[in-house]
């Protein structure tokens, strides 16, 4: 027998937190689901397409967040982080701040009235990786689940001075509410918690100078690159030089950028390899003349089909795999980069001139995740991953704390959504009493 009077409660919404959700809430347990930023999917509502089956990964995530949205056990937290805890397993007492959103999420119509009035334009979409802009109202892309406005606290004049309120007197929904204040909620009787927030990239915290990123124009990293061939994105799925608008012909992935080097993260980023060659085959079908140059220290293709994927981007897709030891890029005069590695097989320092360079950057854990293990209890591993046994991967230090997906290593998607299906059943578990 279910014990309804329990519910869960799960932090953080990408793809392994939306399948737990989604698990336990058709169980008929109640789930409170949490999420930081303004809306859900994770990291993958910003891939273009996913290996290795090389769908459309809007397309498999679209109607798992609609159903998680619409889901009648699952209420949705946005801009929501826990900040306290009590309580044992079976009974934990769970406060969450909410920010404000200055928008009422339950009449906005996302028409986007709001957007076109607003005086600000030159807010960089961290959703598309910062490569377009928008107003200070704004939705991060279209098909974004909750379909609700935010104002950008940091650049709307009105937050910042007082003046303005145009987006309020154009909302025909009268929607907008600039005097919202954050919220502080409280949840008892919350059985059980699946801790589901994630990874960040090595770029966020990490310059990355000696590859010339954010120095040269041409030289992206392996989000970017997804949200620049993504058709929804900022080139409108064209793929351009930045410097100059000009079609690659030839493009470089470096693969381990910052993992599984003596100086940063000692640990293997699990699926750039994959990734990458991936880049490369949607890359070739934009352009059927390009040339792709994977540089790679070793190939880690552990999963099913993975390898045949790899022998198909050789036979295919054009592209020719480099085992090596990049040293660095600069550039040459038209700003296309110039690639310095080893060649691993005859141990010869060779150069190679591209037209794009994308730097498969390393998984690192979660922004914030010290201070969200530190108000949970639970342990992180020396990396700063959430701790867990090889033989009970889902269970953190904690009993009745639960998590899956990247927050505890890094993985791709299939496998994140099989851990929290793991998750779900653990803490189904608990709340049903055994
Ligand atoms: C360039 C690139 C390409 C990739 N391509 C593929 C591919 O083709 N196929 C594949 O299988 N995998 C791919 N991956 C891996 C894929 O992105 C991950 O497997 C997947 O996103 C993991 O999901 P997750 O839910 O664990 O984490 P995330 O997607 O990171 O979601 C975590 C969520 O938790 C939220 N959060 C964080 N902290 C908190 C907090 N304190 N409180 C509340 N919420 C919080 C975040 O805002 C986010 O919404 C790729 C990764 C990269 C970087
Ligand atoms: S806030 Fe108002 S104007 Fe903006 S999208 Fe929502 S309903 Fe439309
Ligand atoms: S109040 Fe803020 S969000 Fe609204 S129109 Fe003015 S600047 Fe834009």
């Amino acid at each position: 027998m279910v014990d309804n009077s329990k519910s869960a409660l799960i932090i953080g919404a990408g793809i392994a937190g939306i399948q737990a959700a989604l698990d336990l809430g058709d169980m008929g347990i109640k789930v409170h689901l949490i999420e930081k930023s303004p809306v859900i999917g994770g990291k993958m509502a910003q891939l273009d397409k996913t290996f290795p089956t090389l769908d459309c990964s809007i397309c498999i995530l679209a109607p798992k967040l609609s159903e998680c949205y619409r889901h009648p056990n699952i209420s949705l937290y946005t801009l929501s982080e826990v900040q306290k805890i009590e309580g044992i397993s079976g009974d934990f007492t769970v406060e969450v701040l909410k920010r404000a959103r200055y928008v009422k999420e339950d009449v906005c119509t996302n028409c986007g009235d709001c957007a076109t009035i607003c005086p600000v334009r030159g807010v960089p979409n961290y959703f598309d990786a910062n490569l377009k802009n928008m107003a200070a109202v704004y939705i991060p892309f279209p098909a974004a689940v909750p379909p609700v406005y935010i104002v950008d606290k940091n650049s709307c004049v009105y937050l910042n001075y007082g003046i303005c309120g145009l987006c309020a007197t154009n909302c025909g929904a009268e929607a907008i509410d600039l005097t919202q204040k954050d919220e502080i909620l409280e949840f008892e009787n919350v059985g059980c918690i699946i801790v589901a927030p994630g990874y960040g990239l090595m770029e966020d915290v990490n310059p990355l100078t000696k590859y010339g990123y954010k120095k040269y124009r041409n030289v992206v990293t392996s989000l970017e690159f997804e949200r620049l061939i993504c058709a929804s994105g900022p080139l409108d799925g064209h793929l351009r030089r930045l410097s100059d608008g000009e079609d690659p012909k030839k493009i470089a992935f470096l693969q381990c950028i910052g993992s599984r080097s003596d100086r940063d993260q000692k640990y293997c980023s699990s699926i750039c390899c994959m990734y990458c060659t991936k880049a490369a085959m949607i890359a070739y079908e934009h352009n059927n003349d390009l040339e792709s140059y994977a540089f790679y220290i070793d190939m880690r293709a552990g999963g099913k089909g993975f390898q045949s994927f790899l022998h198909r981007g050789e036979d295919e897709y054009n592209i020719k795999y480099i085992k090596s030891k990049v040293s660095h890029i600069d550039i040459d005069e038209d700003e296309s980069p110039i690639i310095t590695y080893e060649d691993l097989d005859t141990s010869e320092i060779k150069q190679i001139k591209v037209d794009l360079a994308v730097l498969a950057t390393c998984i690192i854990p979660s922004e914030g995740i010290d201070k969200l293990a530190d108000v949970l209890g639970i342990e992180l591993n020396k990396y700063n991953f959430i701790k867990t046994d090889p033989f009970f991967p889902v269970e953190t230090s904690v009993e009745g704390i639960f998590t899956c997906g990247c927050a505890r290593e890094p993985m791709d998607i299939p496998r994140s959504v099989a851990e929290a299906s793991g998750a779900a059943a653990k803490a189904a578990e608990v709340i049903k009493g055994g």
